[in-house]
C-alpha cells in the first residue's frame, strides 16, 4: 500500500506544497514545530534515508537546502534545523525546521495547531524565494 506521503504526491490526499521536480517533493507539515517546518521526500517511495541510493541521496540533499534557503529567507529564524525520524511515516524525509534556540528542535515540544489560512500565507511566503 502506499504510504500517505506518496499519497499526497499523487494529491489523493492535499498539501501545502513548497516545492517539487521530478525526484523530490516538499510540503508543509501538518503538525508544525514550528512556523515553516516542512517535509522534503523523494517521490519513488522508500522507507529508511539511508536505503536511498547515493545519487539520489546526494540530490535531495541539495534539493533540501534550496528549499531550507528558501525558508530562511521566509520565515524570521537564527537557521533551519535539519531532523530525520522516520518514526511515524515509513517514507523517508527530511524536516527542515525554522529555530530560534537549540530547544526548539525538542520533539517534547507541544506542535503548532495552525488554520489553512496560516498554511497557505507560509507556503506562499517561502515559494516567493524559491
Ligand atoms: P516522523 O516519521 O519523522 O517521526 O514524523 C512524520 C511527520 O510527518 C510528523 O511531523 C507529522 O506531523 C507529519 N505528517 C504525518 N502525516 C502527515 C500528513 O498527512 N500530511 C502532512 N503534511 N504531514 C504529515
Amino acid at each position: 500500500m502506499a504510504s500517505i506521503f506518496s499519497r499526497i504526491v499523487a494529491g489523493e490526499i492535499p498539501s501545502y506544497k513548497i516545492a517539487e521536480n521530478d525526484k523530490f517533493f516538499a510540503f508543509l507539515d501538518i503538525n508544525p514545530m514550528a512556523k515553516g517546518h516542512t517535509l522534503v521526500i523523494p517521490k519513488h517511495e522508500v522507507d529508511y534515508i539511508f536505503d536511498i541510493d547515493d545519487t539520489t541521496l546526494a540530490e535531495m540533499t541539495v534539493f533540501a537546502k534550496q528549499v531550507a534557503e528558501a525558508i530562511k529567507k521566509a520565515i524570521p529564524c537564527q537557521r533551519v534545523g535539519v531532523m530525520v525520524l522516520g518514526m511515524e511515516v515509513p517514507h523517508a524525509h527530511i524536516h527542515l525546521i525554522p529555530i530560534v534556540k537549540e530547544s526548539d528542535m525538542l520533539l517534547s515540544n507541544p506542535k503548532l495547531k495552525l488554520e489553512a489560512p496560516e498554511f497557505e500565507e507560509i507556503a506562499h511566503a517561502i515559494k516567493f524565494y524559491l
